[in-house]
C-alpha cells in the first residue's frame, strides 16, 4: 500500500488529522510525520532490504561493517544503530523506502553555503542514529527505532519523483544519521543523478572507508559535523569517537567531493580557544585553507536543558580564531541577521553572497569566481 504525500501546505491543510505536521516560519518549510496506521505486527512483516557491507559469520551471526562499531550481530537482533537486523543469519536494513520525514527546506539549512546558493533540497530521513548525542535536536527521529515512529512507504524513484516533481535541484540526507539507511540512500542517489539533480550528504561523519567511497560515486556534496575535537567529548557526549570523522572528512577531500563542516559550540563542552584552535589548526593542514566551517549556536535541547544557548561572542571568538589559522570561508550560524553568515571573498574581502539566515539576496559569484576580482570561490556554483 502506497500513500500519497502531501508536500505543500495547502495540500496538508487540506488533509488530515493524521499527520503530525511543524510549520518553520523561519525556513518557510514542512516537517512531516506520517502516521502509517501499521500495526506493530504488520510493521513487522514488512519488505526488508539485504544490507550492504556485511560479512556473514558462522553460527547465523553477522558482522556489519557499514560504521566504526563493526557490530556483530546475534540472529533475531539489531545492530546498535537499530536500523540493521539479524533474519536466519542474512544482515537486512529495517527502514529501506520506510522514511519517516520528508521536507524541502533551502540548501542553506544543512548548512551548504558553497552549493548552488538560494535553491532548494528535497530531504529525507528514516528513524535511529549510530550516535547518542546527549544535544540531538532531531532526538524524537534520531533516538527511536522504526517501531516507535510514524513513517511513509516510499521507493526510491519514487523520492526523486517527488524531489523533481517540487522542483528541488538537490536531494539531501539529513536529520537522523542518513548512514544508517545507507541502502535506501544509495539507491536513491543512483536514480537522482539520471534525473540530473545534485546530491547532498549531511553525516556525522562515522561511515567506513568502502561504504563512503561507493557513496561517493554518486554524491556531490557532504556536510560533516566535527562535533568537538577531543575524543573526551565524543565518547562523554555523543558515545562515539572522533577517529573516524576525521577519516571521513579526509576521504571526502582526497575524494575531490565538496565539503563542509558544522561544529556546534556548547558552552563548557567543546568552546575551549585551545581546542578551536587546534581543529583549525587540523582542518587547514588535512583539508585545505578554503574548507567552509560553521560554528553554530546550541540551543538547551533533549538531555542537554542545563545548558545555556551559545553567547554569540563565543561563536564570534571561535570565528576569530580560524580566521588567525588561515581559514577563507567561516560562518556563525543559528543568529539570524549576523553578518559572518554571508561569504565574503578572501582575497579583496567584498560581501560576495548576501545571506540574511536562509534566504540568499544577492550572489556575485560567477562561473565559481569572485565577480569582483576574479578570486576562485570553493564549491559548486551551477
Ligand atoms: S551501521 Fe548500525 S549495525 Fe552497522 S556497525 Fe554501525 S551501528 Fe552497528
Amino acid at each position: 500500500m502506497e500513500e500519497s504525500l502531501p508536500i505543500t501546505r495547502r495540500e496538508f491543510l487540506k488533509g488530515s488529522g493524521n499527520h503530525c505536521l511543524r510549520w518553520s516560519m523561519a525556513s518557510c518549510s514542512l516537517f512531516l510525520l506520517f502516521k502509517s496506521g501499521l500495526s506493530h505486527a504488520e510493521k513487522k512483516a514488512e519488505i526488508l532490504q539485504e544490507a550492504r557491507h556485511y560479512k556473514k559469520l558462522s553460527q547465523s551471526r553477522a558482522q556489519c561493517h557499514l560504521c566504526f562499531r563493526g557490530c556483530e550481530v546475534a540472529e533475531g537482533k539489531r545492530g546498535f544503530c537499530r536500523n540493521r537486523e539479524n533474519i536466519k543469519g542474512t544482515l537486512y536494513s529495517v527502514v529501506y523506502a520506510k522514511p519517516a520525514a520528508l521536507q524541502i527546506d533551502p540548501i542553506e539549512k544543512e548548512p551548504s553555503f558553497h552549493m548552488i546558493p538560494g535553491t532548494h533540497i528535497f530531504c529525507t530521513a528514516t528513524a535511529s542514529c549510530n550516535f547518542r548525542c546527549k544535544f540531538c535536536q532531531n532526538w524524537h527521529l534520531s533516538q527511536r527505532s522504526l517501531e516507535e515512529i510514524s513513517y511513509v512507504r516510499l521507493k526510491p524513484e519514487e523520492v526523486v519523483k517527488k524531489a523533481v516533481e517540487q522542483r528541488c535541484e538537490t536531494v539531501s540526507f539529513t536529520y537522523s544519521e542518513p548512514t544508517v539507511f545507507y541502502e535506501y540512500m544509495f539507491d536513491i542517489i543512483k536514480i537522482a543523478k539520471t534525473k540530473g539533480l545534485k546530491t547532498l550528504y549531511h553525516t556525522n561523519g562515522s561511515i567506513n572507508a568502502d561504504p563512503l567511497l561507493e557513496l561517493l560515486k554518486y554524491m556531490d556534496g557532504v556536510t560533516v559535523d566535527l562535533k568537538a575535537f577531543t575524543e573526551k567529548f565524543y565518547n562523554e557526549i555523543s558515545s562515539s569517537m572522533l577517529e573516524p570523522v576525521l577519516h571521513t572528512l579526509k576521504t571526502v577531500k582526497s575524494y575531490g567531493r565538496h565539503l563542509e563542516i558544522v561544529n556546534l559550540m556548547i558552552p563548557t563542552l567543546n568552546d575551549d580557544p585551545r581546542e578551536i584552535r587546534e581543529m583549525c589548526v587540523w582542518i587547514k593542514k588535512n583539508l585545505g585553507k578554503d574548507t567552509p566551517l560553521h560554528f553554530t549556536r546550541f540551543f538547551p535541547q533533549y538531555k542537554l536543558t542545563n545548558l545555556p544557548p551559545t553567547p554569540v561572542v563565543t561563536l564570534e571568538r571561535a570565528h576569530r580564531i580560524a580566521k588567525e589559522e588561515g581559514l577563507e570561508y567561516v560562518y556563525i550560524g543559528n543568529v539570524p541577521g549576523h553578518e559572518m553568515n554571508s561569504t565574503f571573498c578572501p582575497a579583496c574581502k567584498k560581501k560576495i553572497i548576501h545571506r540574511t539566515h536562509f534566504s540568499v539576496s544577492a550572489k556575485e559569484v560567477k562561473n565559481g569566481k569572485c565577480r569582483f576580482c576574479g578570486y576562485p570561490i570553493v564549491g559548486i556554483w551551477s
